[in-house]
């Protein structure tokens, strides 16, 4: 097993009552795999994804990575998050290869790695360019790049394409399959697109909100190589209101129970 959680936890402390933000998680991702998690807002996604970064600390349980546990960020999770998260004042390719300068890499390798991966996301005559000179598609695609440079066992997406407009995440979905499928990294990327979910993936947990629990695993019977055209096919639709009808049920138990 590659990504585990086993029985996480996770509760904040606030002036009133404590907030139950995650409660018995348990998943996990196996190398190279695609999995998402698709939850309303609220639902701990952004908890989830910041404890197996080692962003914030459990409250109980673990994360552990390749058998070794989790204890604070590290090299192997790279992050990717809704906001761009770039460097404003460094070139694209300063900003790539940051993480490598830190971790000590020699300047030469660097530049290679570098190079290796704006090619990966398209982005090579792009490297002397500043982030605001750059669409917010081609932004996100930098944060890929340096999330991918320091050779993560896994890439954690925090709804990457969450600010894009439809047209470009439709675009950015598409261009992120063709990357996981040169670079065989396993994704584990949150969302509350149940659509983007269905069509990337290969795995979904369905989580509910306050507290934020796994409802479900979907297991998706679609090929792996996937275009646009997919989501017209009825086993597409059906993943999609399948999933679309257990976040619905959800809603309206949470609302019933007064939440
Ligand atoms: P999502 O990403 O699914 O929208 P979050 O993980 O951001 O959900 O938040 C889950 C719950 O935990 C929310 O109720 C949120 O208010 C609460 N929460 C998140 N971070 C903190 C924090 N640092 N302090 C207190 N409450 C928090
Ligand atoms: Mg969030």
């Amino acid at each position: 097993m590659y990504l585990e959680v086993a029985q996480l936890h996770k509760q904040f402390k606030t002036r009133n009552s404590p907030i139950v933000a995650l409660k018995d998680i348990n998943l996990h991702i196996e190398e190279g795999e695609f999995v998402c998690a698709v939850g309303a807002s609220g639902s701990g996604k952004s908890t989830l994804l910041r404890l197996i970064a080692g962003l914030e600390t459990p409250t109980a349980g673990e994360v552990r990575v390749d058998g070794v546990r989790v204890t604070g960020p590290g090299a192997d999770r790279g992050m990717v998050f809704q906001n761009y998260t770039l460097y404003p004042w460094m070139t694209v390719a300063k900003n790539v290869g940051f993480g490598l300068k830190l971790q000590g890499m020699s300047e030469k390798e660097r530049r290679q790695r570098v190079s290796y991966y704006l090619d990966v996301v398209g982005l090579s005559q792009f490297s002397n360019a500043l982030p605001k000179e750059l669409s917010g598609g081609m932004k996100q695609r930098v944060a890929i790049a340096r999330a991918l440079a320091s050779q993560p066992k896994i890439l954690l997406m925090d709804e990457p394409f969450g600010a894009l407009d439809v047209q470009t995440k439709e675009t950015m979905q598409q261009f992120l399959l063709q990357v996981w499928e040169r670079t065989r990294t396993s994704i584990f990327m949150i969302t509350h697109d149940v659509e983007e979910a269905v069509f990337l993936s290969q795995r979904i947990y369905v989580l509910t909100s306050r507290p934020g629990t796994i409802l479900r695993e979907v297991v998706l019977d679609l090929p792996r190589q996937r275009d646009y055209h997919i989501k017209r096919q009825p086993k597409f639709q059906d993943y999609k209101e399948e999933i679309m009808g257990l976040l619905r049920g959800e809603a309206v138990e949470a609302m019933v129970a007064g939440g």
